[in-house]
């Protein structure tokens, strides 16, 4: 991550800009040209699995480097770009570059990883996503099994029907769907049995309890029993701790995302954080190989 994000993040629109009207108009005008500008990126925070470290994939994040204003959050731009449905043009950009990074791994050598993207309420429900990613599979020619879209129950929720049938298709082309930040809406577990979904991603706020509240790890561990006996995978988001890595061996959570492992990564990072993932694979399946 850039140095400049902490330091943007609170001053923004402090300087100058006074009121909420403004800012948006201000977010709205600049982000029309985001995009041709090439302002935009994806970061790459990994997912590991509990057990062992080892990388399952990664998490792509959207940032926006304003060349004046420097990084704006994405929690700051995504609800302006939900509302003009630029987010619409926005989610088309980070699908084709998250398929883009997913090629160049996959031809570098990666194996059994996946990328997962965030999708928004809106594009589940103004987009044609089926279309789209099929599309921008075959433009990179990459199999689906290495993309998972991550959704929030809100966003299944409001046109449940259409959302279950949309997201059914997608699944026809072996992408994975995840729930994300899970906990934070309205839905309970009973209602994830009838949604097309693979992996439950817990919200972060249950990782925060966990420091300050021993029945936080019981009830941690019963989302993680249910989701598990309703066939998902587990993921716990914003572990920051080792006591919280704790908690998440000891109540079987399949795998992780947080600071304590890694920070989201710039793509050339993430890019050297992969060599090194090869490098280690290539040297358990040559045990004989001798430095010579
Ligand atoms: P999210 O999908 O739940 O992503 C996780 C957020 O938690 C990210 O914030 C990540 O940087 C942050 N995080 C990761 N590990 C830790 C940790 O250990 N502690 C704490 N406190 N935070 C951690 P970020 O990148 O600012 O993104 C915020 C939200 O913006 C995302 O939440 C997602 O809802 C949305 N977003 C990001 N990229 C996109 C995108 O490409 N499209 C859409 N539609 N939404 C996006
Ligand atoms: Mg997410
Ligand atoms: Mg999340
Ligand atoms: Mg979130």
């Amino acid at each position: 991550e850039s140095k400049s994000l902490g330091k943007n993040k609170h001053t923004f629109f402090t300087e100058g800009i006074k009121d909420k009207v403004n800012e948006q108009q201000f977010i709205e005008t600049s982000m029309h040209k985001a995009i041709t500008n090439n302002e935009f990126s994806l970061v790459y925070q990994p997912r590991i699995t509990v057990d062992d470290y080892g990388l399952d994939g990664f998490e792509a994040l959207l940032r926006w480097n304003h060349p004046e204003k420097g990084n704006v959050p994405p929690n700051m731009f995504i609800p302006v770009a939900e509302k003009n449905l630029q987010i619409l043009d926005i989610g088309r950009w980070v699908l084709d570059a998250a398929c883009q990074k997913i090629q160049s791994w996959v031809s570098d050598g990666l194996q059994n990883f996946r990328v997962s993207i965030n999708v928004s309420t809106v594009q589940l429900h103004r987009a044609d996503l089926y279309t789209e990613i099929a599309n921008a599979l075959s433009k990179y020619k990459i199999s689906g099994q290495y993309l998972e879209i991550e959704i929030t129950e809100t966003a299944i929720l409001k046109d449940e029907k259409s959302a279950i049938k949309k997201l059914e298709h997608i699944k026809t082309l072996g992408v994975r769907i995840s729930v994300d930040d899970f906990g934070t809406g309205y839905s309970s577990l009973s209602k994830l049995r009838s949604l097309p979904i693979d992996v439950l991603k817990i919200d972060q706020s249950f990782m925060a309890d966990i420091s300050d509240d021993i029945q936080a790890a019981d009830v941690l561990g019963g989302i993680i029993e249910l989701a598990k006996r309703l066939g998902l995978t587990t993921v716990a988001e914003g572990v920051e701790l080792s006591a919280q890595h704790d908690v998440l061996i000891s109540q079987h959570c399949d795998q992780a995302q947080g600071y304590f492992y890694a920070k989201p990564l710039l793509e050339n990072v993430a890019d050297g954080y992969v060599q090194e993932c090869i490098g280690k694979v290539a040297q358990q399946h040559t045990p004989h190989k001798t430095n010579e």
